[in-house]
């Protein structure tokens, strides 16, 4: 039996907890009640709207994209270390106000106090690693085969960066963009998703502090809030030089062409589908561990969830009883609640998809383990969606394993050699993050070599998500492409200029060219 957590709060008690917690970070944006018009604000721990707020016209839209492009002719000339000062600032009131905000992440996406917690310590680490990089925006000489001639490349700023992101990752995402994007010149307009516009308040409240407190011009960042149509009008306006989209393929297939039709830059980060291979090699406790928080944390509401477990015949009634046993013992309930390590699902039609993907896994032939709905006690309301993280043995792959439910479901799959695993895991059309669990190093380098996982990422002996800020973070295939965070995904949000100087008193041509 699932442990179940079994107190909710009220909706009244998260509403004062958003009102305390807009007022720690200085948003004085209103809020209306709920029914009052505007974009509904819910949670889905209750299932309850908490507030509505304003949503932003397309002329306002429009505004924002003006204003930030003014802002960008000031921005790029500003040195890039003076650039960071902002930065750094955010990073310090977001130390400060690390706990209101997480809370507004947990009341808006559901995830459990301690991942909230993580997802603002991530921004934090996103802030301190663009300070660094304000002071290592560094262009290549190249040597010139012309005498008295150099060589070199230089980075500029691109200009105004549109950064639409998930409901799921609600401030993280942000953070990545706009920490990096305004470092290297850029100016911002967000939009977030139209579940979480209350986390996006505090955001822009913090940013709005921060440049306030460095003397920076409050445009560098600007926020629109509201549906697709707002998304829309930042893919399609010739002056966002960067659209930068985090979501579902579906987005991505929608906002891909569109700003290629127009030849501007595109940054996808879309859905995954992510296994994780488990060899007779594998020390099983660590896998235990790492498969669990990697399947069943944040509700399987992480792009990088894993979905697919790739497990070695040998050994896969061991694994799968271990896996079971262990879901048995998560609390499923309040994400504020400490002992709780599996909160709501974002809303009912996530809900309708992890039904519909069980009865399909069935009627692929698994066998489903878990996956109920869970009743969390006396003030479980009908709008909120609890559930027991599922486990399905699947007799091969088939068409719902290929696809991704953002859902607590893992398949399982069996293999007999690790070039069958190997394929096994290349098989889904998402790229974005895998793994192998085991101890022989000769299997361990064969999943990370060229023929090997053709995923963004690949990791060893650890879980499919988690990933830290200092790598570049994104995927393959269907996932888009796109990479963001850390290493040299800076470059995505500038322009490259090559700069060829003759400092000699001749003129020779490249290729050993004559003219005249
Ligand atoms: P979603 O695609 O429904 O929405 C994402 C954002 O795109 C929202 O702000 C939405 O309003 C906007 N949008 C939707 N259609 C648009 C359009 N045609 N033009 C412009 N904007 C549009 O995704 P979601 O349900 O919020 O998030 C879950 C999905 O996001 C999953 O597939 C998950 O894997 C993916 N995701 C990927 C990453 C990553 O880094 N690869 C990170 C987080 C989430």
């Amino acid at each position: 039996m699932t442990t179940v957590v079994s107190k909710l709060p009220t909706a009244d008690a998260l509403r004062a907890q958003v009102r305390d917690a807009l007022a720690a970070v200085g948003s004085t944006v209103a809020l209306g009640e709920p029914g009052a018009g505007g974009l509904a604000a819910s949670t889905p721990i209750t299932g309850d709207v908490l507030f509505t707020v304003a949503p932003s016209s397309i002329a306002e839209v429009d505004a924002a994209i003006g204003e930030a492009a003014h802002a960008f002719s000031q921005w790029r000339v500003t040195p890039a270390p003076v650039r960071g000062a902002l930065v750094g600032r955010l990073g310090q009131l977001l130390v400060e106000h690390k706990a209101a905000l997480a809370s507004l992440v947990t009341i808006e996406a559901g995830k459990i106090t301690s991942e909230a917690l993580g997802e603002v310590q991530e921004m934090i680490d996103i802030c301190e690693f663009a300070v660094g990089l304000s002071r290592q925006l560094y262009g290549r000489t190249i040597a010139s085969e012309r005498p008295g001639h150099r060589l070199m490349e230089t980075w500029h700023p691109l200009g105004v960066v549109g950064v639409i992101t998930a409901f799921n990752f609600p401030v993280a995402v942000w953070a990545w963009n706009t920490a990096v994007a305004l470092v290297c010149g850029d100016t911002v307009v967000w939009k977030p998703s139209e579940l979480t516009p209350l986390t996006a308040l505090a955001c822009q409240a913090l940013l709005e502090r921060a440049a306030a407190d460095v003397d920076a011009p409050t445009a560098v960042g600007r926020l629109v809030l509201g549906e697709r149509e707002v998304g829309e009008k930042l893919v399609d306006d010739p002056r966002v030089a960067l659209v930068s989209a985090t979501g579902s393929v579906r987005m991505g297939r929608e906002v891909g062409p569109r700003v290629a039709g127009r030849f501007g830059r595109v940054l996808l980060e879309l859905g995954g589908n992510n296994a994780a291979i488990v060899t007779p090699a594998a020390d099983l406790d660590l896998a235990v561990r790492g498969i669990v928080f990697s399947a069943a944390g944040t509700a399987g509401q992480r792009c990088t969830t894993l979905r697919r477990l790739i497990v070695h015949s040998s050994i896969a009634d061991e694994l799968v009883s271990r896996i079971t046993a262990a879901y048995r013992q998560l609390p499923v309930g309040d994400p504020f609640d400490e002992r709780t390590l599996v909160g709501p699902l974002i809303h009912t039609a996530s809900y309708r998809d992890m039904v519909g993907a069980l009865q399909q896994a069935q009627a692929e032939g698994g066998e489903v383990i878990g996956g109920e709905r869970v009743d969390v006690g006396p003030d479980f309301e009908e709008g909120a969606f609890y559930v027991k993280p599922a486990v399905v043995r699947m007799p091969s792959q088939s068409a719902v394993v290929h696809q991704e439910t953002f859902a607590p479901i893992l398949y399982v799959l069996t293999y007999e050699t690790l070039d069958e695993a190997i394929a096994l895991n290349n098989a889904v059309p998402q790229g974005l993050s895998s793994s192998i669990f085991t101890l022989d190093m000769r299997e361990a380098e064969r999943f990370l070599a060229a023929d090997g996982s053709d995923c963004g990422i690949a990791n060893v002996n650890i879980g499919t998500s988690g990933a830290e800020i200092g790598g570049a973070f994104g995927g393959e295939k269907e996932t888009g492409g796109g990479r963001e965070s850390g290493s040299d995904a800076w470059k995505a949000y500038m322009r490259r200029a090559t700069n060829t100087v003759n400092y000699s008193t001749e003129l020779p041509l490249a290729q050993g060219v004559h003219f005249g």
